[in-house]
C-alpha cells in the first residue's frame, strides 16, 4: 500500500508528515555490536524492497505504516 499524499482521517497535508521510527531508539552500543553481524541481512531485506514508511499526522494525531 502506497502512502498518501494527505492525512486519510482530516485531509491535512501540510502536516502530514513521514517519520523514520527504525532511527530512533537505537543505541550506538547495539548498532557496533549487531551491525556487523545484522549488517548483511539487513542489506538483504533493503534489497528485497521491504522498506516501509511511518507516517504521521500533526493535525489528527493518526498514523500508520506505509510499503514503499
Ligand atoms: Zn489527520
Amino acid at each position: 500500500m502506497k502512502a498518501p499524499n494527505k492525512c486519510p482521517i482530516c485531509g491535512n497535508k501540510e502536516k502530514w508528515i513521514c517519520v523514520d521510527k527504525s532511527k530512533k531508539g537505537f543505541s550506538a552500543g547495539k548498532a557496533l555490536t549487531g551491525g556487523f553481524l545484522l549488517g548483511g541481512i539487513g542489506l538483504a531485506f533493503g534489497g528485497l524492497g521491504k522498506k516501509t514508511s511511518c507516517y504521521h499526522c500533526g493535525n489528527c494525531g493518526f498514523e500508520h505504516e506505509y510499503q514503499g
